[in-house]
């Protein structure tokens, strides 16, 4: 398209999870790792864990717990009074381990996120992710400052006498953002939920015409995105649902049975029509829009 057709956007609003790295490859890779060697040292049925994890999950509002071994009632029950972090330490660090090795970005992220910024444009990160990990995915992979802002709900509440700080296993620096702003997202506000949007680019001064939003989801991003009437783009590289692991985190997961059902539902007839389609990276971004300062 020659440049002068292209829509100009001088904000770019962008999705994190499944957006700008595969977070499904590292939810799955920490956790069934997690639950494989729980399994094996516990000796509880599967299943079990499973049910009780959901639960939690729920309880928590997030499927990334980092407290979640320490809560799960069957091995409270087979172990009355022990600090179960300890017993099952290798769960821990094995779980531990395979996120970090699966914690990339994907292809060509950075580069096209340094090319839009570097005409000027502003870069808005906004998730639904707490805090705690969205911020040390950040700083880890190098976004720290690429972004002007990062949007996300405040971490879940931690089980008593526990903080932030305590979770960490590195010096609070390593996850604490030092160029990009971190701002919180009222509780209860969920995707696709106009709302935080709007506030994102009043608080930017902005007008919709102006504004492009890109996320893997259509029943989240691309329909908040739609009724807010900003450019909506589908990271559709980043579509998970119906990869055979996903039904795992379909059952262990804090979201709501509906939404589940809704997600499967919509994966086989597609209600929700995109504007703009990422057929195969982020990298293809750069060339969608006429990308300027404000
Ligand atoms: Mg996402």
């Amino acid at each position: 398209m020659p440049t002068s057709r292209r829509p100009r956007v001088s904000l770019l609003v962008t999705d994190l999870d499944n957006t700008l790295w595969d977070w499904f490859a590292i939810w799955h890779a920490s956790f069934s790792t997690l639950l494989d060697v729980l399994i094996n040292l516990s000796g509880i049925d599967g299943t079990v864990l499973e049910h009780e994890i959901r639960k939690i999950h729920q309880e928590r509002g997030t499927s990334e717990y980092s407290h979640l071994l320490q809560e799960i009632p069957s091995l409270a029950d087979a172990h009355p009074g022990a600090d179960l972090a300890e017993i099952y330490g290798e769960a821990i660090s094995a779980s531990r381990s395979a996120r970090e090795q699966a914690m990339v970005l994907y292809p060509g992220v950075l580069e096209a996120l340094r090319e839009i910024r570097s005409r000027g444009t502003q870069i808005i990160g906004y998730t639904e992710s707490q805090a705690f990990y969205t911020t040390y995915r950040v700083k880890k992979l190098e976004l720290d400052g690429v972004m002007d802002v990062l949007y996300s709900p405040p971490d879940h509440d931690f089980p008593k006498g526990v903080n932030a700080s305590q979770l960490r296993t590195r010096p609070d620096s390593e996850y604490e953002l030092q160029v990009t702003q971190h701002r919180s997202t009222p509780p209860g506000e969920v995707k696709p939920s106009a709302r935080v949007l709007e506030t994102i680019i009043r608080d930017a001064s902005r007008q919709c015409t102006e504004v492009a939003y890109v996320g893997d989801s259509l029943m989240k991003d691309v329909a908040m995105a739609q009724t807010v009437g900003v450019a909506d783009v589908h990271a559709k590289y980043g579509v998970v649902v119906g990869r055979d692991a996903y039904a795992l985190l379909q059952r262990v997961s804090h979201w709501p049975e509906s939404d589940v059902r809704n997600e499967e539902a919509l994966r086989t007839k597609s209600a929700i029509t995109p504007s703009i389609v990422l057929e195969r990276g982020f990298y293809e971004l750069p060339d969608v829009f006429d990308f300027t300062s404000p």
